[in-house]
């Protein structure tokens, strides 16, 4: 059934979000959800899809939340890094349990864990056919994983960021909060900065435009959108260039 399919992108660069991975749950990692997900994935990779994931860390720790700890935001952000490292880890874990090869790099040099972040390494085992999985944002603090992923999608030759979320892609306003909300098939970086649409922050997309790297964002939790995403049929809303 599957050799039909001629993928559009050879190399994907998948951004999930820590909030993604919490799945149904109120805090932490469902089970469930990375069962799902790692599926799709293996069979992307099948068709000879290379892929690379950059993991966030919302379901554990944003540098947001510095106000609640009362301390420094900069303390804050690095714990939140180190969250980025914990789901990496979970993923990592649960690629192993389905035979898929995985490599764990961070940007933190932790060596009993994972590989630090080495671009020409990553590069040659995702030319392989490995699956990389990028953790600790880009080991910085005042970043986001977005920035992250749009950061090693540039640096390993990515031809997409596919931003999987909990909402559907790109609206006019929050869809929660105004009925009215326009949903974008596609919309223009320029459109998305201008208009200051919360979807990604200024920084990411600045960096995907200078470079011109699409984003497709989509919703996770529909089935098989990892998969559509990846393959280019039609899902979300792609930001682009012109
Ligand atoms: N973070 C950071 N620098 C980075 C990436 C992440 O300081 O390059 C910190 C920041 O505090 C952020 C947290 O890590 O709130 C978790 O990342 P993010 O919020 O991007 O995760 P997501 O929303 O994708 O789950």
């Amino acid at each position: 059934m599957h050799t039909k399919i001629k993928p559009i992108y050879k190399r994907v660069l998948l951004k999930i979000s820590g909030e993604s991975l919490q799945g149904k749950k109120d805090f932490g990692i469902d089970s469930t959800f990375l069962n799902r997900i790692i599926k799709e994935i293996k069979i992307l990779i099948s068709f000879g899809i290379q892929i690379a994931i950059v993991v966030g860390g919302g379901n554990l720790f944003r540098g947001s939340c510095f106000s609640d700890l009362g301390i420094n935001r900069i303390f804050a952000d690095n714990i939140g890094m180190l969250s980025t490292i914990i789901n990496g880890l979970a993923i990592h874990g649960f690629m192993s349990k389905f035979s898929i090869n995985s490599y764990l790099m961070s940007s933190f040099c932790i060596p009993s864990i994972c590989e630090v972040y080495n671009r020409e390494k990553a590069i040659k085992l995702i030319s392989n056919n490995s699956l990389v999985i990028f953790t600790g944002g880009i080991g910085n603090p005042l970043f986001t994983t977005d920035s992250a992923a749009c950061l090693r999608a540039i640096e390993t030759d990515s031809e997409i960021v596919l931003k999987a979320t909990n909402v559907n892609g790109v609206y006019s306003d929050d869809p929660k909060k105004n009925s009215n909300a326009i949903f974008y098939d596609s919309i223009r970086y320029k459109d998305v900065i201008n208009n200051k649409l919360k979807i990604m922050d200024s920084c990411s997309l600045i960096l995907a435009r200078d470079y011109n790297l699409p984003i497709r964002v989509f919703n996770i939790n529909k089935h098989m959108s990892i998969y559509k995403a990846a393959l280019g049929i039609k899902e979300g809303t792609l930001i682009y260039h012109r």
